[in-house]
């Protein structure tokens, strides 16, 4: 959310952004109901020190024995309540209006996001390794799956229906290893390591910037306020809600979480396999800090870097992307992604996603700070993937695979592998 205050003098810029991000918002609308309330709030105080005062002329007028005007005065102030009740209920009504309205106001962008309106106009900003030209046809990680039985499809739709799965036997122990490998690493690199709730109230799905927009992506708890998190970043920011907080030192989190996403809006797309399922695990950073634009961006380059780190150890060919306006969330100021090669689909395909907030979610969740001359601040938050898995699976198991199915086990994996260097055809 941002500042009511800084919105009304920045009203083009964020109505300008909004476009960009594709939001359908006016903010020129919003910012009357702000006129109104301010009008309204103001009628309300003129009116009830009149009505404190006619009150105590009242009690005056008695101990004087002029009854008769304290009847007169007492029927004002009668009338000065009726009023002073439907101003306060028309004051509420615009508050909630305004309140709700500024829930939907986008966060404004960097500088350097590149504009566009989807993932086709992001900017590729580097590439790291190169995509092995294939000598034999390559099996895609559902035929190299069913080889090794370590992915079975077919048996998670008969249990829980499309997008679902199970992973069995070197399946299970890959994805436990990949999230393993994130962890240990994000620990070496500072980080406190979090078992989080998977769900989570409205009120924190709401001020971590996931709702209102985005409400349709999660599931809800029957009957109970409460919804399965898309992410631990939802946990691990509301961690702090409305808490002062010491960044002094930044704060740096990480999370293991299995993460469920309803995937509403991508019927038809990546059907094939593990790409897009409703239900996985993410190893997620997330990092508190001072309200600093240039410190920001240094944790920003830092969180992306320890993702590199890690598609690095799995030997993976990547690039990395500047996400553009349209492609963004609401609530992020700069965002890079980390695509992976992807044998099955001779591309690259999204793997990490590194975002910069700035104060968006810090405001709507209360997270503050002291700085140095004593102020109550807003902090600014960032969040990045360490790894997502079963996807990273598919860059997996098709790069490192031979002519016979046969798939090589990443050094840095094999640790965590019982020491499992390949794992050979049956
Ligand atoms: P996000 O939290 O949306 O930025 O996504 C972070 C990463 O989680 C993505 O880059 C993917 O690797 C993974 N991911 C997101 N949604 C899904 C999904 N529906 N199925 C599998 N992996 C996903």
């Amino acid at each position: 959310m941002l500042d009511l205050q800084w919105l009304r003098m920045n009203a083009n810029e964020v109505q300008q952004v909004a476009g960009l991000k594709g939001i359908n918002i006016d903010i020129a609308q919003l910012l009357d109901l702000d006129v109104e309330r301010r009008e309204l709030l103001q009628q309300v105080e003129v009116l009830r020190q009149q009505r404190n005062e006619q009150s105590k002329r009242v009690g005056m007028l008695i101990q004087n024995g002029e009854h008769i005007q304290a009847e007169q005065v007492k029927h004002q102030v009668r009338a000065m309540n009726e009023r002073l009740s439907t101003l306060e209920e028309e004051l509420e009504q615009v508050r909630i209006k305004l309140n709700e309205g500024m829930l939907y106001v986008p966060n404004i962008v960097s500088p350097d996001t590149p504009h566009g309106r989807s993932d086709a106009d992001n900017v590729e900003v580097k590439r790291v390794g190169t995509p092995e030209a294939p000598t034999f046809k390559p099996r895609d990680h559902i035929e190299l799956g069913e080889l090794h039985e370590m992915i079975d499809i077919p048996r998670g739709v008969k249990t829980a229906g499309t997008r679902h799965y199970y992973l069995k036997g070197a399946g299970v122990l890959l994805h436990r290893a990949v999230q393993q490998l994130a962890l240990d690493l994000l620990m070496k690199r500072g980080f406190t390591p979090l078992e989080v709730p998977l769900m989570a109230r409205t009120a924190a799905m709401m001020n971590t910037g996931f709702f209102p927009t985005g409400q349709d992506q999660s599931y809800a708890i029957v009957d109970e306020d409460q919804w399965l998190v898309g992410t631990s970043e939802v946990p691990l920011v509301a961690y702090y809600s409305n808490e002062v907080v010491d960044v002094s030192e930044p704060i740096r989190l990480a999370a293991v979480s299995t993460c469920f996403r309803s995937e509403v809006g991508s019927a038809g797309k990546d059907v094939h396999g593990l790409y897009r399922v409703h239900q996985f695990a993410k190893v997620e950073q997330v990092v508190i800090c001072e309200a600093d634009r240039a410190l920001a961006e240094q944790l920003h380059q830092e969180i992306t870097a320890h993702a590199e780190e890690i598609v690095q150890l799995l030997e993976l060919p990547y690039r990395m992307m500047a996400v553009c306006t349209g492609d963004m969330a609401q609530k992020t100021y700069k965002q890079f992604d980390i695509e992976t090669w992807m044998p099955s689909r001779q591309a690259y395909g999204e793997t990490h996603s590194s975002s910069n907030l700035l104060d968006f979610q810090a405001r709507r969740s209360g997270i503050r700070y002291r700085d140095a001359e004593g102020q109550l601040k807003f902090a600014y938050t960032l969040n990045n993937t360490a790894v997502a898995t079963p996807r990273i699976l598919i860059p997996l198991l098709e790069n490192h695979q031979d002519e016979d199915g046969g798939i090589h086990v990443p050094q840095a994996l094999r640790p965590y592998m019982n020491g499992l260097a390949y794992l050979a055809p049956p």
